[in-house]
C-alpha cells in the first residue's frame, strides 16, 4: 500500500521538468506519492524524470517534486536510494524507488507510472530490431560462423561477423543458405515464414 497524496504539477513546474533531457515523458501527472503508507513522513515525493545511466557518474540523479499537506511544493535534484530489493525475477535484486536518505523501509512497488520519452522509445525499438535480426541468425544455425547465447558483446561480434559471411556457399541443407536465396528472391513473406518457422519463441 502506498501513501494516498497525489497532485498535479503546475505550468511552471511542467516547463521545468520538460526542459531536462530524461528517459521519461514528460507528464503534468496526477503524480503518486512513492511512500510505503505506513511509513511516517512530512513531505510526498515523487520522481518526475530521470537522467539516463552515465557510467562516469554515480546513480543517474532523478528530479523530485516534494510537496507536502500545507501547500509547500518544490522540484529538487536528488540520488535514488542505493538498495536493491530481492527479486524472483532478477538475480541482481531490484532497486528501491525512494529516494537516497529516504525514512522507513525500502520500497520497490513503483507508485506512478512512467512512460518512455520518443527517443528512448526508438532506442528500445532499435534494440528490439537489433536482438531479433541477432536471434534470426542465431536461429538459421550457420554451419560457418555460430552466434554464442546472450545479447553481449560477443554475440554481436559474432552477428557481424554471420552477415559478413556469404552464406550462398554455405551446404545447401544449411537454414542460412535456405534463407539467403529467399531473401535474394525478394520474396519477403516466403522469407519470413520460413524465418518464424525456425525461430524460437522470442525471449524478451
Ligand atoms: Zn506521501
Ligand atoms: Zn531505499
Ligand atoms: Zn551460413
Amino acid at each position: 500500500m502506498k501513501c494516498a497524496a497525489e497532485t498535479r504539477l503546475s505550468s511552471r513546474e511542467f516547463g521545468e521538468v520538460a526542459a531536462v533531457d530524461g528517459v521519461h515523458q514528460p507528464s503534468r501527472g496526477p503524480w503518486y506519492c512513492e511512500y510505503p503508507a505506513e511509513t511516517m513522513h512530512f513531505q510526498h515525493t515523487a520522481v518526475m524524470q530521470e537522467l539516463l545511466p552515465d557510467p562516469g557518474a554515480d546513480d543517474p540523479a532523478g528530479l523530485w517534486l516534494v510537496w507536502s499537506d500545507d501547500g509547500r511544493r518544490e522540484l529538487r535534484w536528488r540520488q535514488p536510494c542505493a538498495s536493491r530489493l530481492p527479486s524472483d525475477e532478477d538475480d541482481e535484486g531490484v532497486p528501491c524507488i525512494l529516494p537516497a536518505g529516504h525514512g522507513g523501509r525500502c520500497d520497490a512497488q513503483p507508485g506512478n507510472a512512467y512512460e518512455p520519452n520518443p527517443q528512448m522509445q526508438d532506442r528500445i525499438n532499435d534494440k528490439i530490431r537489433s536482438m531479433r535480426a541477432l536471434e534470426t541468425a542465431r536461429a538459421l544455425n550457420c554451419p560457418a560462423v555460430s552466434i554464442r547465447d546472450g545479447w553481449d558483446a560477443d554475440a554481436e561480434a559474432d552477428y557481424a561477423r554471420w552477415a559478413d559471411v556469404d552464406h550462398t556457399t554455405c551446404p545447401p541443407a544449411a537454414l542460412c543458405h535456405q534463407a539467403v536465396l529467399l531473401l535474394a528472391a525478394e520474396d519477403q513473406t516466403a522469407f519470413q515464414a520460413f524465418v518464424d518457422r525456425h525461430l524460437p519463441n522470442p525471449t524478451w
